[in-house]
């Protein structure tokens, strides 16, 4: 079903690109954007019982549509695990799935530069019915399958994206933990990406079809 799907939209963009009128690029954009919440990175039949397995505690949110907007197999998730989050969130349950796994990934780096886990996750909040800033294509906080993260809780201490991300405290645990976000997520921003993200790791869980891999290659040799 979602190759075939996948297969309808690529055609859609590829014929509005021949047209090339205004009204076909609006059209594709449109048809696009309606299958977006079908296409995400990580998208299992079985997410909410690896949910379960993995020790997140949430629960299960109903199917809510605004517009192009949508909510879409989604949860609201308070904690994952020993790790909570500052408010719980309402997201695809895809992304709490791969928020999940990232999550352990960074404890593990706290646990290296600090000797503990990290307590709770500051963010910025997921679902947002808005477009990209940059384009006229709908943002991944359209469909709730994209989260802002602002900092982590570390023995009391806030190691922030906006003011540590460039400090000596904490500089080198936040460079980690996004080199493999970068790596998780289908795509990830951070204050190396451009002047919208100096102050939060933008994650989402769409599928841009490993392109966006080539930013954490070049994030790594920044890094060194
Ligand atoms: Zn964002």
């Amino acid at each position: 079903m979602r190759i075939i799907l996948y297969t309808v939209g690529v055609l859609s963009l590829l014929i509005a690109i021949l047209i090339f009128t205004h009204d076909g690029l609006r059209s594709a954009i449109y048809v696009y954007d309606e299958m977006r919440p079908f296409l995400t990175q990580y998208a299992s039949p079985f997410c909410i019982s690896r949910l379960k397995e993995r020790g997140v505690q949430f629960t299960k949110v109903p199917n809510q549509r605004n517009g192009q907007c949508r909510i879409f197999n989604a949860v609201k998730v308070r904690n994952f695990g020993e790790t909570s989050l500052k408010t719980p969130v309402i997201m695809t349950c895809g992304l709490a799935l791969n928020l999940s796994e990232w999550i352990d990934d960074v404890n593990q780096l706290s646990l290296q530069h600090f000797g503990s886990a990290v307590e709770m996750i500051s963010h910025a909040g997921a679902y947002n019915c808005r477009k990209q800033r940059s384009s006229r294509v709908m943002s991944e906080h359209g469909y709730a399958n994209g989260i802002d993260v602002t900092g982590f809780i570390v023995g009391g201490s806030l190691y922030s994206v906006k003011d540590h991300w460039n400090g000596s405290r904490g500089k080198r645990f936040l460079r980690g933990v996004f080199s493999s976000a970068c790596w998780k997520f289908g795509l990830a921003l951070g204050p190396e990406s451009d002047l919208r993200h100096q102050d939060h790791f933008h994650l989402d869980n769409g599928n841009y079809f490993g392109i966006s891999k080539a930013r954490c290659i070049f994030n790594k040799i920044w890094d060194k």
